[in-house]
C-alpha cells in the first residue's frame, strides 16, 4: 500500500462481478497507486431479483467479491448496497408494479440494515432510470427513491444516486427532495457526474466525477466535497467500462508530479470529502 504524495488513493465507485477480473483488476489498481475503492453491488445473474432473499444473496456477492480484494491485494474496500433503480421495471413485469414498488422498498430497509450492521457505508446505487418513463413507472421511481432517502437520513448514511445527468435545476430538484426528508444536501452524492458543476452555489448535493483527464482537471482547484470514480463495471463483454481500475491512480500520479500544490488538491476528493460525507477517514497504513 503505498498511495500518492502521502495520501490515499480512492475510487469513489465501481463495480466488481464474479464474472470478470474481480481481485485481479484490485491488483492494476494497487499497482498503480490505489489505496480505497468504494464497491458498489450489482445484478449478478440474467434475471433481476424478484424477492428480498434475491437481492440478500446479491449483496453477499459483493461483501464476498470486496473481501477477495482486502485479502489478496490489501487495498481497503467499502460496501454500497441497494436495490438498482432500473430493476424496478423489470420485477415489475412479474410482479406488477406496486409489487416491484414494495421488493425496492424491501430492499431498501435490508440495506439500511447493513449500513447499521457496518457491512456497508452508503445506499445506492438508488435514485430512478436514465431514461423516459411512463406516468405511472415515473411515480413509482420516486416512491422508491423517496424511500431510500428515508432509510439513508434513518441510518445516518449517503445516497448515492443514479439519474440522468442533472442540469442546474436538477441540482436543486434533487437537494430539495433530500431536504423534504430531512436529508442534508452532502450526504446526496450524485455519481457518473459527466460535466463540472458550478461550485459557486456551494453546500449542495456532491458531485461524484467520472475520472475523464479533462473534467479532473476542470474540477481539480473546487472546493470540496466532489469524488473521483471510474464506474468501472468488471464486464467481460465490456473489458475497461466505463473507465479502467487503474485510471484514477494514474491520473492521481499525473496530477502530483506537477507539484506540491497540485498534490496538495488531491486531498480534497480522497480524504476531506471522504470525511465530511460519510465521517470516516481512509488512511494509507505507513504514509
Ligand atoms: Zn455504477
Amino acid at each position: 500500500m503505498r498511495g500518492i504524495a502521502g495520501l490515499p488513493v480512492v475510487d469513489h465507485h465501481c463495480h466488481l462481478s464474479p464474472a470478470g477480473d474481480g481481485a485481479r483488476a484490485a491488483e492494476r489498481f494497487r499497482a498503480a497507486g490505489g489505496t480505497h475503492l468504494f464497491v458498489a453491488t450489482q445484478n449478478y445473474e440474467p434475471a433481476v431479483p424478484t424477492d428480498v432473499d434475491g437481492y440478500r444473496r446479491q449483496f453477499e456477492v459483493t461483501e464476498r467479491l470486496a473481501r477477495e480484494v482486502r485479502e489478496a491485494t490489501g487495498v481497503q474496500t467499502y460496501l454500497v448496497v441497494a436495490p438498482y433503480p432500473i430493476d424496478l421495471l423489470r420485477a415489475s413485469e412479474t410482479l406488477g408494479l406496486a409489487g416491484g414498488l414494495d421488493l425496492q422498498q424491501r430492499a431498501l430497509d435490508l440495506a439500511g440494515r447493513w449500513v447499521r450492521e457496518r457491512r456497508a457505508v452508503a445506499l445506492g446505487e438508488v435514485g430512478w432510470p436514465h431514461f423516459p418513463l411512463d406516468a405511472p413507472v415515473a411515480a413509482a421511481a420516486q416512491a422508491a427513491f423517496g424511500h431510500a432517502l428515508e432509510v439513508a437520513r434513518d441510518v445516518g448514511c449517503p445516497a448515492v444516486v443514479h439519474s440522468p445527468d442533472l442540469d442546474a435545476e436538477g441540482w436543486r430538484q434533487l437537494e430539495e427532495a433530500g431536504r423534504r426528508c430531512g436529508l442534508a444536501p452532502d450526504r446526496i452524492v450524485k455519481h457518473y457526474a459527466r460535466a463540472r458543476r458550478d461550485p459557486t452555489g456551494a453546500a449542495g448535493a456532491v458531485p461524484s466525477y467520472l475520472a475523464r483527464r479533462d473534467l479532473v482537471r476542470a474540477v481539480l482547484h473546487d472546493p470540496g466535497p466532489w469524488f473521483l470514480e471510474t464506474d468501472f463495471l468488471d464486464d467481460p463483454a465490456r473489458p475497461g467500462a466505463v473507465l479502467d481500475l487503474a485510471t484514477i491512480p494514474r491520473r492521481a500520479a499525473a496530477i502530483a508530479a506537477q507539484g506540491a500544490g497540485e498534490a496538495e488538491r488531491l486531498a480534497v476528493p480522497f480524504v476531506r470529502s471522504v470525511e465530511q460525507v460519510y465521517g470516516f477517514r481512509p488512511e494509507v497504513p505507513g504514509a
